[in-house]
């Protein structure tokens, strides 16, 4: 058995949400991880995929620390974007999977999330003006 991590954070907002002390609209719970929507949404669908124990910052840190709990988020945000139709959506399918890190992306909550986004076209990543 792999070790998860520490399990629980007062000071932060998700490890907050996982303990139910902050309410969220939770689309998918299992042992490892939480699945919730996004308060802010980017995208008609947008949920924000985490493990439930706290001890990885970033994506960065998870993948060093715990690769195989890695590998099992990203088959978990498949299933998750499976379950809330956007694999077989009548005029457009598809998702896009971010991991925001630290503050050049605007990484706001240090408790590894992966953002879910689809529902509609989303363009082309990286198209936008700067
Ligand atoms: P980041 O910018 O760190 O990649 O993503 C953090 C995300 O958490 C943001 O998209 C933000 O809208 C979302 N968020 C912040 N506070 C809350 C909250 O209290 N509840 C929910 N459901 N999402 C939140
Ligand atoms: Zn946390």
């Amino acid at each position: 058995m792999t070790s998860i991590g520490s399990a629980f954070d007062e000071s932060c907002l998700f490890c907050r949400i996982v303990a139910g002390q902050i309410p969220a609209t939770v689309v998918r719970d299992s042992e490892e991880f939480l699945t919730f929507r996004d308060i802010n949404p980017q995208a008609p669908t947008h949920v924000l995929v985490i493990p439930k124990a706290h001890g990885y910052r970033d994506v960065g840190e998870l993948a060093a620390k715990n690769p195989e709990l890695a590998g099992r988020l990203l088959a978990e945000a498949a299933e998750v974007a499976r379950d809330e139709g956007l694999t077989d959506h009548a005029d457009i399918s598809g998702y896009r999977l971010v991991f925001n890190t630290d503050d050049a992306a605007g990484q706001t909550v240090y408790h590894v999330h992966l953002h879910v986004l689809g529902g509609d076209a989303l363009g082309h990543f990286g198209s936008a003006e700067h």
